[in-house]
């Protein structure tokens, strides 16, 4: 048939379709299948087995059962453990391929036929041929180095000219207050906009700030030492590493397109390294930068980070502690100041109307008088950008 037309050069003993390596394939799979069925039928009785015995036959109908949507395996397996192995082998595979198999079972006794049985192979045991889905097990600390790294896939692109203090100022606590965080992100950046993961339609308010030309961090909860409330799931210093890696991992996971992380209060467990050490080595593994936002003089923030040699910052400034428009012009000048010397400054606000209104006076003046408006990754990139 159409097979011998695209014969050429190659000279093989084999007979044409057996040369092709999709067929071959597909056969000794098909064989494998048809040894593990009939063991399957054998061995079926004894459904309790040994792990050995059912290493073998179940791995493929998970795997194929994975395939389809994993939520049904996980109920399917703890509700009814042994006893149908081999009947509960067919039913996957073949609804396994709806979009094939319609078509041929819509025109008759699908079961039966042949092209509908080999068709009914490949996805089932195309899945038991691939190597195991491999369990994320990267090592804790094995950083995304250069362009790959997150935090510079995900920075506002900004140019640092040489010689020129730059200014980076970060507002967080971003995404409660929604119309203030709304009119902070109306402003003219760029800015550094910090969210707390608890905020809702998270993703929509950062992405619309980010078109707005700012860049996004992630303001992660911790535990303070004063009487506060840092918000539900924050880091406490009495949880066991695992529950507080669990939850660092899900603010972080809490929407995306941000480039590293500040800590919300937290002057209680930034000053405990060992509470702290997983948060950094997670952010690390993540291709994150940390901005300590310094709540404590004792925060062990950036000594970490400077161990595991991953990008951060420092707090310089807190531009309203006290809320008027004066205090934050008053503090903002002081930013200038610690930019002319140290050749940056990083300042954190918030959205409160004092702060919007100094800043909206601010922005387009400070440029004028030669500093550089940045986000925060530029600083990072141009001072701490780590190993
Ligand atoms: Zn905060």
């Amino acid at each position: 048939m159409a097979r011998k037309a695209p014969s050429k050069a190659r000279k093989s003993p084999l007979p044409p379709f057996l040369s092709n390596p999709f067929v071959l394939a597909l056969a000794a799979v098909a064989a494998v299948f048809a040894v593990a069925m009939g063991a399957a039928t054998l061995i079926g009785g004894g459904a309790g087995g040994g792990a050995g015995g059912e290493s073998g036959k179940p791995a493929p109908v998970q795997q194929a059962a994975q395939q389809q949507g994993g939520p049904h395996t996980g109920g399917q397996q703890a509700v009814q453990p042994p006893p149908v192995p081999p009947a509960k082998l067919e039913p996957p595979a073949a609804a396994s391929q709806p979009p094939a198999q319609a078509a041929t079972e819509s025109t008759g006794q699908a079961p039966a036929e042949k092209p509908a049985h080999a068709e009914s192979r490949p996805p089932a045991t195309a899945v038991a041929m691939l190597p195991p889905p491999a369990p994320p097990s990267q090592p804790p600390v094995q950083a995304p180095s250069g362009n790959a790294a997150l935090w510079r896939r995900n920075a506002l692109p900004a140019e640092v000219p040489q010689g020129k203090p730059i200014i980076a100022i970060v507002i967080d606590d971003m995404g409660l207050d929604r119309k203030r965080s709304t009119r902070m992100a109306g402003l003219r950046g760029p800015l550094t906009l910090s969210w707390l993961p608890y905020a809702r339609d998270l993703q929509v308010q950062a992405k619309a700030a980010r078109a707005n030309g700012h860049e996004l961090m992630l303001h992660m909860p911790m535990e303070p030492s004063v009487k506060a409330d840092p918000g539900p799931n924050a880091l406490l210093v009495s949880l066991d590493r695992g529950e507080i890696v669990k939850r660092a991992r899900a603010a972080l996971d809490s929407f995306d397109g941000y480039v590293g992380v500040n800590n919300h209060m937290g002057s209680r467990f930034t000053a405990d390294r060992a509470a702290l050490a997983p948060v950094l080595g997670e952010l690390h593994r993540r291709g994150l930068l940390w901005l300590d936002s310094r709540t404590t003089p004792n925060s062990a923030g950036i000594g970490l980070a400077q161990e595991l040699k991953m990008p951060w910052a420092g707090r310089d400034i807190f531009l309203d502690n006290q809320e008027t428009v004066a205090a934050v012009k008053a503090q903002l000048a002081k930013t200038e100041q610690v930019a002319k010397r140290q050749g940056y400054a990083v300042a954190i606000g918030h959205p409160h109307d004092a702060t919007i209104d100094a800043l909206a006076s601010w922005l387009p003046e400070v440029q004028k008088r030669g500093f550089v408006l940045v986000p925060v990754s530029a600083v990072v990139r141009t001072h701490h950008a780590g190993g």
